[in-house]
């Protein structure tokens, strides 16, 4: 009897979770299929919001899903594990060594073999090798580095209250989660001048620093500057076209040498896939680390190989530009490859992948949020703001808790949350 195929999927972020969950219920519950998914991490968050559990206007512990808890419950087997490589010939996965916090081995570096491998193993930012960034900054990346600025930022916050001094944040990169990231900042100090010290919120200086010539560049220039136009009427102070040239212990040099003060700083700046992915052996990958891929998502260079979401770069014929990395791009390129892996192992063609645009949404956390509406669905690339365009960025949520939970567990999980908000403190306080 043959054994069942052998499918592996690297990063269980936005695409990588949804597909694992979606060829679980389907193939892996009836052992038709193998399915293994690995991550770095133990947990999985909606990456969209890492911006408010750094800022600590969530909480993270009722925002996470156990990869472990998770699979038993949808057909697939859950590998903790860091990727660092990957030999095609044997088709095998290697992963680090695994290490207790205190440095102790406790699994040594292994391969994990597959038939049909799936990379969605996400971005970050990039300092493009900007002196000083990687020692001074925090990045706000992976839940592990937001919860790391979260720390840092309520111990300033405490030092700024008891010595009554400034509190000066500045964030480099204007792209969705540094504008978020500003706004979400603005709104916990409001909030947090409610407990005890009303000058808690005043205190707070903020710059936010982009090299180009406008805040959110891949958004539509409407959503640009009325968001622009809100960060300023927080008081953060937008400073568009300037290069920061290095980093140090007091702020960011930029420009001809100026120095923007800043005792807490963040870099949200370019995107690009992990470093150990411009390695790969004999596949096609771009300056930004990234695979890139064909219509079917597959490697141009071995079809056993497709890779999704931000990792992956997708030029489609109708598009000037390849896809931007986003979690609507992620989660379509899930939703294609669920729905037609399993018929492509069963020797069916693989479909190309068609990209709906359903528009590009930015939220200021309570203060507003904009956005367009894409060449999909109602109101036609019409522009909104407000309260009905804070719901329909709170939506692309819901809907990918709906994808893992179904629409039982989705609403319980909301129902759960509601009543934590009514008991619970609205920020993060220890
Ligand atoms: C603060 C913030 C706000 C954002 N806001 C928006 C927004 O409003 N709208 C929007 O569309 N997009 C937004 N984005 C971008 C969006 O989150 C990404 O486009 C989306 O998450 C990409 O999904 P993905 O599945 O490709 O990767 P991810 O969701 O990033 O998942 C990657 C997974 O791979 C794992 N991984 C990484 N390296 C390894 C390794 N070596 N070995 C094993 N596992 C590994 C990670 O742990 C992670 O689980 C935002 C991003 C951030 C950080």
């Amino acid at each position: 009897m043959s054994q069942p195929v052998r499918i592996v999927i690297v990063g269980g972020g936005i695409a990588g979770l949804l597909l694992a969950t979606r060829l679980g219920n389907q193939l892996g519950r009836s052992g038709q299929a193998n399915i293994t998914l690995i991550d770095s991490s133990p947990t999985h968050i909606w990456k969209p919001m890492l911006h408010t559990i750094a800022a600590g206007t969530r909480d993270v512990q009722q925002q996470q899903v156990i990869y472990l808890a998770h699979a038993r419950e949808h057909g697939f087997t859950y590998q903790p594990g860091e990727m660092t490589g990957l030999d095609r010939e044997r088709r095998e996965v290697q992963l680090a060594a695994i290490t207790s916090p205190q440095g102790d081995t406790i699994l040594d570096p292994r391969t994990v073999g597959y038939d049909v491998l799936v990379l969605s193993l996400g971005s970050r930012a990039n300092d493009f090798g900007t002196p000083g960034v990687r020692q001074h900054c925090h990045f706000i990346d992976s839940q592990r580095q937001a919860e790391a600025f979260n720390v840092a930022l309520r111990t300033r916050v405490f030092r700024s209250v008891a010595k009554d001094e400034p509190l000066r944040v500045a964030v480099v990169g204007a792209g969705a989660t540094g504008v978020e990231l500003s706004a979400e900042l603005s709104r916990l100090l409001e909030v947090a001048s409610g407990y005890g010290d009303p000058r808690v919120r005043e205190r707070l200086s903020l710059t936010l620093l982009e090299s180009g010539p406008r805040v959110l560049a891949s958004f539509p220039e409407q959503v640009s500057a009325s968001s622009r136009q809100q960060l300023e009427h927080i008081g953060f102070h937008v400073l568009t076209s300037t290069r920061v040239t290095s980093a140090e212990a007091g702020g960011f040099r930029h420009g001809d040498g100026a120095l923007v003060d800043a005792d807490l700083m963040v870099w949200a700046a370019g995107v690009k896939a992990p470093d150990f992915m411009s390695q790969f052996d004999g596949l096609d990958i771009n300056r930004s680390n990234q695979v890139v891929v064909n219509a079917k998502l597959q490697s141009s260079a071995d079809d056993h190989i497709f890779a999704l979401g931000d990792c992956s770069s997708l030029s489609l014929p109708d598009h000037d530009r390849p896809l931007a990395p986003t979690a609507q791009v992620a989660t379509q390129q899930a939703e294609h490859l669920a729905r037609h892996l399993p018929g492509w192992l069963a020797g069916t063609p693989m479909p190309d992948f068609v990209f709906r645009d359903f528009g590009s949404l930015v939220s200021l956390s309570d203060y507003n949020a904009f956005g367009t509406l894409g060449r999909f669905g109602f109101f036609q690339g019409g522009f909104i703001r407000g309260r009905f365009a804070q719901l329909s960025h709170a939506m692309l949520y819901r809907r990918h808790q709906q994808a893992l939970h179904g629409f039982r567990k989705a609403t319980l999980l909301w129902t759960a949350e509601q009543i934590n908000g009514l008991v619970q403190p609205k920020i993060r306080l220890t």
